[in-house]
């Protein structure tokens, strides 16, 4: 070139490729993180297992909280941003591995969330009759992997439930199994489940704490919830609500638990009322065995005592509770992705401020963010502050060259994933599947009707590629 030709305008620096796997709230809120900042420039293709993005949003959140799910409105406007690419019915592990998606790209941020269920350890646990909450919300939410048969036949005889927990997953269960059928009419669920949750016979649910009303980590909107059923009633016994010391300095020092108190404390004067169901809700009580030969008919039940650490022992008085279901929702815990390192004890993967730990060091370019970085805590909005985290933690190894913009081999990503036979659904496709879902719920007079099975999903994805095509 000689002195007076006119180079033009450098080259675009090169955009740093990030893979974001698992399109839930963590996800979403990453990729939204990455294309907010001004550091470099960025392009983010946001992986998911299902065809369909939002994660719990989509298969947590109970369906009879619209408002909650609404949710996914505001999340849908980080996948329409032209710097992100929705990647969906692409499993990471099985489609590509960890060690060849990290080859693809610059950065990858894992947010695959903690899909697993924590069992209880004792003796029955396995019984028919027994399930665990994450199958039945997995169930009344449509997720295409849900166990319909073992769900379904356990419900069919539930006429009293026991719910082994205290947090909001056990108040959403409690609540969605005590609806009547004009209460659930309006939502996104399938049919079959509305067909099975109006034919199931639940009089009686239980909600078990093994700890005090002080401990317990139900939120008090949740809580309030449950005294809002059209044909429930809340049961509490006075007893349990009598507080030690400890205790009471817990309430004194925490608003939503002393919010809970005095929701629980209203209730305490209540008593069944002839033909409705009930929800009771019993404290310190832990379950130490199910009964039953071939299907769940009981949960044995010991009487547990509180110390001031807070930490519940068992006093040897027990009980037996009825119970034709018996739901554990004990919390939820992070699976194992093959080549990623995954602490087992606590069902997280390593990390430090986000970045994953492979034998206590630093990995560069593998980050998580969510529940499978801080574990299965906090709301949805919870993931917004965590998803930052992350990414500023990303943007520091940009910043100190330990991740390389323009880095990656593979410039497309789609492409690789069809070379190795995937069947990748995209932005576009998703949309179909959403129209599909509306129109499905226009024929019952609802918003949606959630399409439940995989079949349903990659059909609707098909008939609007063949329509356009
Ligand atoms: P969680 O709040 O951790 O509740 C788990 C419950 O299981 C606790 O009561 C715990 O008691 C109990 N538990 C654990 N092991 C037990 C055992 N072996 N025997 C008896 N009880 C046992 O978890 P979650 O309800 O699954 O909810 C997960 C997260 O999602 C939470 O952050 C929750 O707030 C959030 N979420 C929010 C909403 C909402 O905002 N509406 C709805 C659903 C979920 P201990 O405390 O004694 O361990």
């Amino acid at each position: 070139m000689s002195a007076d030709e006119d180079p033009g305008p450098p080259p675009p620096p090169p955009r740093l490729r990030v893979a974001v796997v698992g399109a839930g709230p963590a996800g979403i809120y990453t990729a939204e993180a990455l294309t907010r900042q001004q550091e470099v420039p960025v392009a983010v293709d946001l992986i998911d297992r299902l065809p369909t993005p939002f994660g719990l949003v989509r298969h947590g959140i109970a369906p009879d909280h619209p408002k909650m799910r609404a949710i996914r409105d505001t999340l849908h406007r980080a996948l329409d941003h032209p710097a992100v690419r929705f990647v969906g019915n692409v499993e990471i592990g099985r489609d590509l591995s960890c060690p060849e998606l990290h080859a693809a790209v610059d950065a990858v941020v894992y947010t695959y969330g903690a899909a697993l269920d924590r069992q209880l350890g004792i003796p029955g646990e396995e019984l028919p009759g027994s399930l665990a909450a994450t199958a039945l919300v997995a169930w009344y939410t449509g997720h295409p992997d849900a166990d319909r048969a073992r769900v379904e036949a356990a419900l069919a005889r539930a006429r009293s439930v026991v719910v082994v927990g205290v947090g909001n997953v056990a108040l959403d269960v409690a609540r969605v199994l005590a609806r009547t059928p004009a209460e659930l009419e309006s939502t996104d669920m399938p049919q079959h489940v509305l067909d099975a949750l109006a034919a199931a016979p639940v009089e009686h649910v239980t909600v078990l704490g093994r700890r005090g009303p002080a401990q317990a980590t139900f939120t008090t909107q949740e809580l309030r919830e449950l005294g809002e059923l059209a044909e429930a009633d809340v049961l509490v016994d006075p007893a349990d609500l009598e507080l030690d010391a400890a205790a009471e300095e817990r309430v004194a020092a925490d608003r939503v638990v002393s919010r809970n108190l005095a929701v629980l404390r209203d209730w305490a004067a209540h008593t069944a009322q002839p033909g409705r169901a009930t929800v009771t809700l019993r404290f310190f009580a832990r379950p130490v065995r199910l009964l039953g030969e071939d299907r769940v008919t009981g949960v044995e039940v010991e009487r547990t005592v509180v110390d001031a650490d807070g930490r519940a022992s068992g006093t040897g008085e027990t009980t037996v509770l009825p119970a034709d279901l018996v739901v554990r929702s004990v919390g939820y815990r992070g699976g194992e992705l093959p080549e990623l390192p995954l602490d087992p004890r606590r069902g997280t993967v390593p990390n430090d401020l986000g970045r994953v730990l492979r034998g206590g060091a630093p990995s560069p370019g593998e980050y998580v963010a969510g529940w499978i970085k801080r574990g299965p805590t906090g709301v949805v909005g919870t993931n917004k502050h965590d998803a930052r985290e992350t990414v500023a933690t990303l943007l520091a190894d940009v910043a100190a060259g330990v991740v390389r913009p323009g880095g990656g081999e593979d410039d497309d990503l789609v492409a690789a994933l069809r070379a190795n036979g995937a069947d990748p659904v995209l932005l576009e496709d998703w949309r179909a599947i959403d129209a599909a879902e509306v129109a499905l719920g226009a024929t019952h007079g609802r918003a949606r009707t959630t399409l439940h099975e995989w079949e349903s999903l990659l059909a609707a994805v098909k008939e609007a590629a063949a329509r356009t095509r």
